[in-house]
């Protein structure tokens, strides 16, 4: 694969592409052959300063905020449009730069314009209540923008996360800065020129790259910046919060999983098997909502366990690029050393690993793959079993009855999502009720839907994206009251 060279991408700034102050850049690099594939501005202090500025400028115009909904609505339409005029370019630059297989960049960046034209919809949908107050008088809300939001973004979805916040703060009128991961800012640097293309206002969206331990905590800490939405791992979470807090910044928090896959012994297993594997080796792994505990009921642990061992032997690992690939490299050879590590780790606590777990040899060995990996027998309080390895990794844990099964699903300092497999509504519908998690799916590995709400309960982090609930992380309620007297 040829790799690309041209000057490093800028940064979106009022409108207006601009290099870092001190020039300062970073490489981007392509995981499927570990070479360099651009190389992006790292944004300053002063940049962040900038950049803020803009959008508060844009804010107080207030020429997008007090915009008629549906003239917003229209410029966000247009913005969905343009990411479909433009999926071949989306989705190779996305498959390139994140390393997921083509087919899967293709129904992503599908997605960013679905989530684009949804909330274009929304923007005349966000409206208050009337409300009956003792004293005499008529009271009312009204939906406000909260003004201007930092978006910060993870490598594993880049486009389809960033667009699941432009969208719906753009859509209550706030305006933004998108701060995408350092391993893949290319795509979020398009949706920024792009939305110009369509006509949304300068400094509307605003778009910096640059490291989170400079660039991204600079953005957070801003007084300047009234809410924060935040998607990556717990700890970096727990960080935000704490610099949000001495500004009492709004912070919606999309954090970590170890997300529980519940298989019954009355389950049609040739789906369940199907789903199991899926759920947990797509986007190699790298998926918030990995089904990576596998709760399986003893009476058919062993057939699933084979089953599902087989299966994922027969994935196919390849150039991302190949329409016919469905796992592709890890983000890094970081993360490929991190994931190997559980392998072993497993291995070390006695757990059988059944398939996988080896760094593939031959073409494949230039980039950061890693052979998906499942293992048997294995204990609930294991690391494989308690910690997200956010890589493919699949822990099947035997369970005997479902009164032993929910303390052990339970036992999780993560609530995102979870499947679980059984032809019985009655218990279906039980331990769905009783799973702590945010998110839960039966007889079915989707956790995700456009117009439903998406988020986790405990470490998994704080409010809704998606469908109308994720308006509420981007408006104030302002309430009025009216003397009648
Ligand atoms: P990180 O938390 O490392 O990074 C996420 C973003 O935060 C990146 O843009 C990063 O920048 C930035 N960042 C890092 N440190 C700071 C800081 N101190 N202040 C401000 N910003 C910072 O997550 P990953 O990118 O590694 O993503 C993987 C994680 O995301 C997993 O834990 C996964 O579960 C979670 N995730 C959760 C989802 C959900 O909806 N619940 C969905 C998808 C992923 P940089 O890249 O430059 O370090």
């Amino acid at each position: 694969m040829a790799t690309k060279t041209t000057a490093p991408e800028q940064l979106l700034i009022g409108g207006r592409w601009r290099p870092a102050s001190n020039d300062g850049v970073i490489d981007v690099i392509e995981p499927a052959t570990g070479q360099r594939l651009a190389q992006v501005a790292s944004a300053t202090a002063a940049d962040v300063d900038a950049a803020v500025a803009a959008a508060r400028a844009a804010f107080e115009r207030g020429a997008w905020a007090t915009m008629p909904a549906s003239a917003r609505g229209r410029i966000l339409h247009a913005i969905g449009e343009q990411i479909r005029a433009h999926l071949d370019e989306l989705s190779t630059l996305e498959a390139r730069n994140a390393g997921k297989p083509i087919r899967d960049a293709r129904d992503e960046v599908l997605g960013a314009a679905q989530c684009f034209e949804y909330y274009a919809g929304a923007c005349t949908r966000i409206f208050g209540e009337t409300i009956p107050v003792t004293a005499p008088g008529l009271d009312f809300t009204l939906r406000e923008p909260v003004g201007v939001v930092a978006l910060i973004v993870p490598w594993n979805f880049p486009l389809t996360i960033a667009s699941w916040k432009v969208a719906p703060a753009l859509a209550a009128g706030n305006t933004a800065i998108l701060k995408p991961a350092s391993y893949t800012p290319l795509t979020a640097l398009r949706l920024g020129a792009l939305a110009l293309e369509a006509g949304l206002p300068e400094g509307v969206l605003n778009v910096i790259t640059g490291p989170g331990g400079t660039t991204g905590s600079a953005l957070a800490a801003h007084p300047g910046v009234d809410k924060i939405a935040f998607t990556g791992e717990t700890t970096t979470g727990t960080a935000i919060l704490q610099l949000a807090a001495p500004n009492i910044t709004r912070v919606s928090l999309e954090l970590g999983g170890k997300s529980p896959n519940i298989v019954f012994a009355d389950a049609d297993l040739d789906k369940a098997v199907e789903g199991s594997v899926w759920s947990v080796f797509g986007n190699a792994g790298q998926d918030c909502c990995a089904r990576s505990r596998a709760f399986v009921q003893r009476g058919i642990v062993e057939e699933f366990s084979r089953r599902v061992a087989a299966r994922t032997q027969r994935l196919r690992l390849g150039d991302p690029l190949d329409d016919a690939t469905e796992i592709g490299p890890l983000i890094s050879t970081t993360q490929q050393a991190r994931v190997r590590g559980y392998v072993e780790a497993g291995q070390r606590e006695g757990a059988a690993l059944l398939a996988g777990g080896a760094v593939p040899q031959g073409a494949l060995a230039q980039g950061s793959y890693l052979e998906p990996a499942v293992f048997a027998n294995v204990g609930n309080r294991m690391r494989i079993a308690q910690e997200e390895i956010f890589g493919p990794v699949l822990a099947i844990i035997p369970f005997a009855e479902e009164t032993d099964l929910l303390p052990m699903v339970n036992d999780s300092p993560y609530g995102l999502s979870g499947s679980l497999w059984t032809r019985d509504i009655g218990r279906a519908l039980r331990v769905a009720k009783a799973v702590r998690t945010g998110v839960i799916s039966i007889n079915s590995t989707r956790s995700v839907h456009q117009e439903a709400p998406f988020g986790g309960y405990k470490r998994s982090g704080i409010g809704r994206e998606l469908g109308m609930h994720a308006l509420q992380l981007y408006t104030e309620v302002k309430n009025i009251f009216i003397s009648l007297e």
